[in-house]
């Protein structure tokens, strides 16, 4: 595996690639780094559907809203790099904030048709502009075909569809499916924060989705919501903060699924301190 630091020596190596070789593809993921299972499912998905995968580890300042939150967040490099030789990954651009983010470069406001407000939006202001200045960068410096990103970060999908929307040559966005413990939780870089324990209890997040799922067989899409409501409420130490129907294209708050195309269900749970994101789609 190749480890690059430089943007320019990365673009130079992929445009040099696809001189000799017009035909080839390439797939690149996006990672914040501290890889597990969940971030390898997309590495193996852009082994298989690519010619070349890169993957980048850059935990982008311009997406977090608290200073601290950015500093908290783990670093294990050695160990992410062991994965993706293991995971087949072709090239890791690593690079530091200036070679994201050069001098010459201005934070840009891009038209996401207020995408970017609603829901985890809502309480991040400026998180997803900068989740898509990020991706800006990346997208020009890689030029993919394919981006893969996964379906665990709900909103995050539709924004960076729109924005490959938005750029003419935006690679095609691919979403994968949320990789969970056996018991249910969805992996994340942050459960490594939950006690032990309380990564068992967590499951309830999970079975609660599923239930509501099943319960919109019975139930109207209102009830169910509040049937969820009151389980999670039940555990000890879990706190709501949002749980959503949502139209999956517009991210507006349903109350019935045959009211939008797709419709899924989107939560953040606050447990042990930290948000946990679940989302299961209904339709
Ligand atoms: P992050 O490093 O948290 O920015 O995540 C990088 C990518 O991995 C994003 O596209 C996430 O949606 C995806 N990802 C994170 N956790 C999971 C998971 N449990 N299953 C599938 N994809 C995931």
């Amino acid at each position: 595996m190749n480890i690059i630091k430089a943007s320019k020596d990365l673009s130079n190596l992929l445009d040099s690639i696809r001189k000799e070789n017009p035909k080839v593809t390439v797939g690149f993921v996006p990672t914040m780094g501290a890889l597990h299972d969940g971030h390898l499912s997309l590495l193996s998905e852009s082994v298989t559907k690519s010619d070349i995968t890169v993957c980048s580890i850059f935990v982008n300042p311009t997406q977090f809203g608290e200073k601290a939150d950015l500093e908290k967040y783990p670093k294990p490099i050695e160990n992410d790099i062991n994965l993706l030789m293991e995971a087949g990954c072709d090239i890791l651009f690593l690079p530091e904030y200036e070679q994201v983010y050069p001098d010459t470069y201005t934070h840009q406001e891009f038209d996401l048709k207020n995408l970017d407000h609603k829901i985890e939006g809502a309480s991040r202001p400026g998180h997803f502009q900068g989740v898509c200045n990020v991706l800006f960068r990346f997208f020009e410096i890689i030029k993919p075909n394919f981006a893969f990103f996964g379906q665990k970060d709900f909103q995050q999908t539709v924004v960076a569809k729109r924005l490959a929307q938005l750029m003419e040559q935006g690679p095609q966005i691919v979403v994968t499916p949320i990789k969970r413990e056996a018991h249910g939780l969805a992996m994340s870089s942050r459960n490594i924060r939950l006690s032990e324990k309380g990564k068992m209890n967590a499951a309830f997040i999970y079975k609660a989705l599923l239930q509501l799922k099943e319960d919109t067989e019975e139930l109207n899409l209102v009830e169910a919501l509040q049937k969820a409501r009151q389980f999670i409420s039940a555990q000890k130490g879990a706190n709501i903060d949002y749980l959503l129907a949502i139209d999956t294209i517009t991210l507006d708050e349903v109350s019935r699924i045959d009211q939008a195309q797709g419709v899924a269900v989107v939560t953040v749970i606050e447990y042990e301190g930290v948000r946990l994101l679940d989302n299961i789609i209904l339709k």
